[in-house]
């Protein structure tokens, strides 16, 4: 065997921001047939900006509020998006009480009047009644790649609030060198179809949306039967897909516990940094062989 020419190409990986945990998951990497992206935090910069507001009944600056009160206990990105916004206006915030998140669907608490949920249209759709009206402005918002939640208290639909996140500067022109290496590039995303599509399109990769934290990983787990999966996420819910996966790699900017379960990570946090890890894990395996 050639341990040195590992070792080298570990060394040079780590000049260059790529940190990899040892020769195994190099070697694994020069090999694997498809590479699974998260999209929030990962393909995008993971900072959504609300958009657009819309409130039936109410006012906009109430319904931004609530939803700020909902989300203030939440760590998610849409959670973030929706109190800076809520900051930003000025919003006074009311109390919530048990505020809690629903992984993949939302968040919840309990306000003076009763319980207000901000959650995605399919999780509020299994709770209230979307009227059409609503229904259709947001898949309106959804084409034009934004993450839509719906604010809803019981059967209630109170607003939706609409935010954008926008992919990284690099991230198409990396997914191309991918597929011109043979790869196959993937978004796996909770997020909606409709969103999950217009982001895709837009950066050249194939997608399957709408998937709970458990659908993530039996997907992992199928395509590592199939022809192997190197694996890209930043969160705390990729984590269990970064284990999974035949190589897991964490993105330099994502959470701890993202960055201890990977196999590499990418300190540059820039989607290109996968492209590099490819090359460098064949270079070195081409060395060896
Ligand atoms: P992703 O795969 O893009 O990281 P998640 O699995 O974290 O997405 O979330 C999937 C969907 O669940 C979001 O698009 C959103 O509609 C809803 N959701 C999750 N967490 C929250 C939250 N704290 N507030 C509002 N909606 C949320
Ligand atoms: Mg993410």
């Amino acid at each position: 065997s050639t341990p040195a020419a590992i070792a080298s190409g570990l060394s040079a990986g780590a000049r260059r921001g790529l940190l990899i945990k040892g020769g195994l998951p190099l070697e694994t990497l020069s090999r694997v047939k498809t590479i699974a992206f998260d999209k929030t935090g990962t393909l995008t910069a993971g900072r959504p900006r609300v958009t657009d507001l819309i409130a039936f009944g109410k006012s906009e600056d109430e319904v931004l509020a609530r939803a700020a009160a909902v989300e203030k206990g939440s760590s998610h990105p849409l959670a973030k998006a929706i109190l800076v916004a809520a900051e930003e206006k000025g919003v006074k915030i009311p109390t919530g009480f048990g505020a809690s998140a629903i992984a993949g669907k939302g968040a919840t608490a309990r306000l003076t009047d009763g319980f207000v949920l901000v959650g995605s249209p399919r999780h509020a759709a299994e709770t209230s009644s979307l009227p059409e009206e609503v229904a259709t402005r947001i898949r309106t918002l959804e084409d034009e790649g934004k993450t839509v939640v719906v604010v809803s208290a019981g059967k209630t639909v109170e607003g939706i609030i609409a935010m954008r996140d926008e992919p990284r500067a690099d991230a198409r022109e990396a997914i191309l060198n991918l597929r011109a290496r043979g790869i196959r590039p993937l978004m796996l995303t909770g997020d909606n179809a409709r969103t999950g599509k217009a982001i895709a399109s837009a950066l050249a990769l194939d997608v399957e949306a709408e998937l709970l934290p458990h659908d993530k990983l039996k997907r992992i787990e199928a395509l590592k039967r199939d022809g192997g999966v190197a694996m890209i996420g930043d969160g705390i819910n990729d984590a269990p897909a970064l284990a999974a996966a035949s190589v897991g790699v964490a993105m330099g900017g994502g959470t701890d516990v993202a960055l201890e379960t990977a196999d590499a990570a990418l300190l540059q946090n820039n989607v290109s940094g996968v492209v590099d890890l490819v090359d460098l894990s064949r270079a070195t395996l081409g060395n060896i062989r």
